[in-house]
């Protein structure tokens, strides 16, 4: 599982350009149960990620990871700047340098926990955690890369009929049903380009 530079490297490009080739569907997206600007927010933190490189694939995989996490908090605004930033930021402290796989499954658990912590959510209130929740338990059970990134795409997908009770979304009520959440849309990007990358 250990990561030399040019690994580090590619991941941190395939996470940035899966949210920001999809910018537009992530905008359409929160334009019809928020406010339209996920996808700026989420391609304007990734751009701000690229800027940073090379010099974050010099770091550690746990210290490029704590820096990513410390970019979106900064850059990105809304919910999902400090969410995806805790989780980037959390995943960093809870990782060693050259983790297991069961060292990944715990570090997961506890970047999720702390997502709920910051968020005050859980699983089931269609945000980003009903993607993060389904795939880490995926990742537990011992699932391969392909299995990992088709409960990603999946697990948002879910969140389409389901009732929006955190973020934005929850001001419509029933009217954030029939509509699949942004944040788990990006989410669900951002696993696919790291199992694509990690090949395990
Ligand atoms: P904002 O809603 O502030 O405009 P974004 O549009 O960038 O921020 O992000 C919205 C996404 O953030 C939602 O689709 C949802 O997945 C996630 N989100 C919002 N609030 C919460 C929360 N309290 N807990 C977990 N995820 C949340
Ligand atoms: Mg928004
Ligand atoms: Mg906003």
């Amino acid at each position: 599982m250990s990561l030399n530079r040019t690994a580090r490297e590619k991941l941190v490009r395939a996470l940035a350009v899966s949210v920001i080739e999809h910018a537009d569907e992530l905008t359409s997206l929160d334009q019809a149960i928020g406010d339209g600007d996920h996808g700026l927010n989420m391609k304007r933190g990734f751009e701000a990620v690229l800027a940073t490189l090379p010099a974050l694939a010099d770091k550690s995989t746990p210290e490029m990871l704590k820096a990513i996490g410390m970019t979106l908090v900064m850059k990105v605004g809304g919910a999902s700047g400090p969410l995806v930033g805790t989780f980037f930021m959390e995943l960093g402290k809870a990782l060693p340098e050259e983790p297991a796989r069961a060292d990944l499954v715990a570090a997961t658990g506890k970047a999720i926990d702390a997502v709920k912590a910051r968020g005050r959510s859980e699983a089931g209130q269609k945000t980003l955690l009903d993607v993060l929740v389904p795939v880490q338990a995926i990742l537990a059970a011992g699932g391969d890369a392909a299995a990992i990134a088709a409960e990603a795409t999946e697990a948002a997908e879910r969140t389409t009929p389901m009732l929006a009770t955190r973020g934005r979304a929850s001001f419509l009520g029933e009217r954030s049903i029939g509509h699949m959440d942004p944040g788990s849309r990006s989410a669900s990007l951002l696993i696919g380009a790291a199992v694509v990358t990690l090949e395990f």
